[in-house]
């Protein structure tokens, strides 16, 4: 089921999102839907907050990048990062944050120790592409946006776009939810 996505505004996607405890049938269901609404919105990358679950988990999928056409979809759920390395620039988007990019630093490289959807613990390097998206993704599950992280020089460049999702302008090519208090 394709399932809209949350919006800047949105107080989820500022919140801390909780751990889970397993994979049951609701959270495989989930899991097939965050696919299904990130293809639909041709993103690579979706955390559950962006579909209005505050789950500590997210979906990738980066085989239409140039490059990366042989990486397989991948589950990631109750990540944590046990270390970083080197630093890199790279422009950055958000399907929370349609029409907004800026460049963001992050390390170049993370281990990463987090669970699949079978629910068995994984570690591994990520870097590249792979590394840059899942550092986004799981800045969302701690409530963190990359408009956050923006460089300086490209901040207020994005202000004005960033007021006019706040007060509800939204312009996506896929289902949204805006938050009703935004409204009035
Ligand atoms: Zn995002």
């Amino acid at each position: 089921m394709i399932l809209p996505i949350t919006i800047y505004s949105d107080d989820i996607l500022r919140q801390r999102a909780k751990p889970l405890k397993g994979v049951d049938s609701s959270i495989e269901e989930l899991i097939g839907s965050m696919f299904e609404s990130m293809y639909n919105a041709s993103g690579i990358g979706l955390a559950a907050p962006q579909v209005g679950k505050s789950l500590r988990l997210l979906v990738l999928d980066l085989s239409c990048v140039k490059n990366y056409e042989s990486e397989k979809p991948m589950v990631v759920i109750n990540p944590h990062i046990l270390a970083v390395k080197g630093s890199s620039e790279m422009d950055e988007g958000c399907l929370s944050v349609p029409g907004v990019q800026g460049d963001v630093v992050r390390p170049s490289l993370i281990t990463l120790k987090y669970r699949n959807e079978r629910f068995e613990e994984q570690v591994g390097e990520f870097s590249g592409m792979p590394g840059r998206v899942l550092q986004h993704e799981i800045d969302h599950l701690d409530g963190t946006l990359f408009v956050d992280r923006v460089q300086k020089r490209d901040r207020r460049k994005i202000q004005k776009e960033l007021a006019a999702l706040a007060s509800g302008i939204v312009n996506a090519s896929y289902p949204v939810v805006v938050p009703v208090s935004k409204l009035y």
